[in-house]
């Protein structure tokens, strides 16, 4: 099972994608993840992409669709992907849909997370993360065991600089003009399920779970 967690910002994609991982033979790849990595790595596409990140815009297709297709040769043929942040333009979904026929696979499907932008600067406002593994914590929706430290790593949680909220007005912005599309996309192909991510986490994993199922 090929999978595609799609949404604006604070969708709850990061949280969805772990329970899915808990309850399907799934790998995650988050572009996202990778880099910021890049950029604590201090590598050539880590001083490409700060810029980029920090001001909220998008990172150009040709270097995401190139991360895609460098992990994908290395991933466990035997195991599903959940593919988070990843495409997030039309170009990268079609270089996508080569990239999985390639290796023989396909998307089986989307799932559409959707949440308004009152939601999304509601839930940003309160994220906090870990620098080291990633994971994501909210003040009061999903607070660490001890304020400030990470649950798996004990690190100090921090504040993205792209959750900051001056930036988070522009990465809607540029969901609605570059990632909105891919729903139509997703949709004419057969694949997208939509799912109100309003609701809690629990409740919005319960229909994910169940949709799941049935494929
Ligand atoms: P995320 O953690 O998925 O919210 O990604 C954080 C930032 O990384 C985004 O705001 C973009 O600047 C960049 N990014 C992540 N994935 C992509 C992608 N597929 N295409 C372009 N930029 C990306």
């Amino acid at each position: 099972m090929n999978l595609i967690l799609l949404g604006p910002p604070a969708a709850g994609k990061g949280t969805q994608a772990q329970w899915i991982l808990r309850d399907f033979d799934v790998v995650h790849v988050s572009t996202g993840d990778m880099l910021r990595k890049a950029i604590a790595d201090g590598t050539d596409l880590g001083k490409l992409a700060k810029p980029l990140i920090d001001a909220g815009k998008l990172v150009p297709d040709d270097i995401v669709n190139g991360i895609i297709q460098e992990w994908l040769r290395a991933a466990d043929p035997g195991k599903g992907i959940v593919f988070d942040g990843f495409p997030r333009t039309v170009a990268q979904a079609q270089a996508l849909d080569e990239m999985l026929a390639n290796v023989g696979r396909k998307i089986d499907a989307v799932v559409s997370i959707q949440v308004n932008e009152q939601v999304v600067v509601e839930r940003i406002g309160g994220r906090w993360s870990c620098p080291k593994d990633g994971a994501v914590y909210h003040a009061t929706n999903c607070p660490p065991q001890v304020i400030g430290k990470c649950d798996r790593c004990g690190a100090d949680l921090i504040q993205r600089d792209d959750d900051k909220p001056e930036k988070i007005v522009e990465r809607y912005k540029q969901y609605l003009e570059k990632t909105m599309p891919l729903v139509d996309y997703y949709r004419a192909q057969g694949t997208l399920l939509p799912i109100d991510g309003t609701r809690d986490t629990q409740a919005v994993y319960g229909e994910i779970q169940a949709a799941l199922a049935t494929l």
